[in-house]
């Protein structure tokens, strides 16, 4: 089969031919139709220190997926094939304590699809049945395709208590985008967005978002005064991973405010840590996809009525795989998707 693999240790990567996966007794193969482009994959292919560190080669990369179900090992019971599939990223250990009290996604021993275990840019993959998620009838295959992603976004955005409450989210990519939809699912009446990237920002803006403010240039206290807020922000979901975003955020939540982490800092941010103890801030890290119960919220939410299509800006074939990376990396994009019909 046709794989997106990092061969060597270098940057770049490599549309290959290699042997389609075993399912094992325990496994479920799937015939992948679309995937997307996630920031990881994007450091895979820099091979930046991160991924120096982290991917063994070769591998096949990626982690976002929808396909279809051809085959199931011999203990597998509960898919068939022609099943509409995604699969969860994270493959947990089982054992551990938090694995055995059922909070899978708090294990502290997984392995990533497309990181340390073969990933889904090929045209078959393999998983755990635990790893499955068979979606609802009905659903959109490219938004089936972002299930991972729009996991992240549903797991930080659900938090905490979102209904009434006045939201900022720092960081407007492919996940604080579909936040933005989330949270106004959710009902919270200000749905504040910051970023640096014009493009972005007039997505947020159609994503539903009551402003969406370029924090180079805006005070996030004037946007409060203008939108009549007292308090400052109830609920805050860090998505850009940047030092100066999250300390925008600190300086700007009510009393009491939380903060949901997810954006990942690449070195490490000094805070004025009295406001968040004076201020009474809860600050919780946030990885991943709570097992399984953020996918199911995702399912009816999107069957409520969820819509995070504008996300998805951009499609190429597999092939083109050059040209969908180079439109990932770029400022005018937000989710690539990379369809492998055919
Ligand atoms: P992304 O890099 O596409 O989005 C980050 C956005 O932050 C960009 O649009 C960028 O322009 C913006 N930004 C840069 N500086 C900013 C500033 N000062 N203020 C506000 N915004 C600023 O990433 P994504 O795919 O949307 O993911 C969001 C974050 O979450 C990334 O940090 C990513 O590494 C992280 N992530 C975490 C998990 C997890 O499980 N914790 C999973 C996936 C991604
Ligand atoms: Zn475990």
């Amino acid at each position: 089969m046709q794989a997106l693999m990092k061969r060597e240790s270098a940057p770049g990567l490599t549309l290959a031919e290699v042997p389609e996966p075993d399912a094992g007794i325990n496994d479920v193969l799937i015939r992948v139709q679309k995937t997307g482009i996630c920031g990881t994959d994007l450091h895979i292919r820099d091979w930046d220190a991160w991924a120096q560190a982290t991917i063994p080669v070769p591998m096949v990369v990626g982690h976002e997926f929808v396909g279809e179900v051809v085959e199931v090992g011999s203990n597998v019971n509960d898919f068939r094939p022609g099943d509409l599939v995604s699969g969860e990223g994270h493959v947990v250990c089982g054992r551990c304590r938090n694995c055995m009290a059922g909070r899978r996604h708090l294990c502290a021993h997984t392995e990533g699809v497309g990181v340390n275990r073969p990933g889904a840019f090929a045209e078959y993959i393999s998983i755990p049945m635990t790893n499955v998620w068979h979606h609802a009838a009905g659903v959109d295959p490219e938004v089936a395709a972002v299930f991972d992603p729009l996991g992240n976004a549903v797991h930080t955005a659900l938090a905490f208590k979102t209904l009434g409450e006045d939201v900022l989210i720092t960081g407007a990519g492919p996940i604080g985008l579909m936040a933005v939809a989330v949270v106004r699912h959710t009902g919270a009446r200000h749905v504040v967005v910051t970023d640096v990237n014009p493009y972005r920002l007039g997505l947020a803006t159609r994503m539903g978002a009551t402003r969406a403010v370029d924090a180079r240039s805006c005070d996030l206290g004037a946007v409060q005064a203008e939108l009549g807020m007292a308090e400052g922000f109830d609920v805050g979901l860090e998505m850009s991973g940047q030092a100066p975003a999250l300390r925008d955020m600190v300086a700007n939540m009510a009393h009491g405010g939380r903060v949901a982490m997810l954006g990942i800092p690449t070195e490490e941010i000094a805070l004025d840590w009295n406001q968040v103890v004076f201020n009474m801030l809860t600050i919780k890290g946030i990885y991943g996809r709570e097992m399984y119960e953020t996918w199911y919220m995702m399912d009816v939410m999107l069957e409520a009525g969820l819509d995070i299509s504008p996300v998805l800006t951009h499609r190429f074939h597999y092939t083109e795989f050059e040209a969908a990376f180079d439109t990932a990396k770029g400022d005018r994009a937000a989710k690539v998707l990379l369809d492998w019909a055919g």
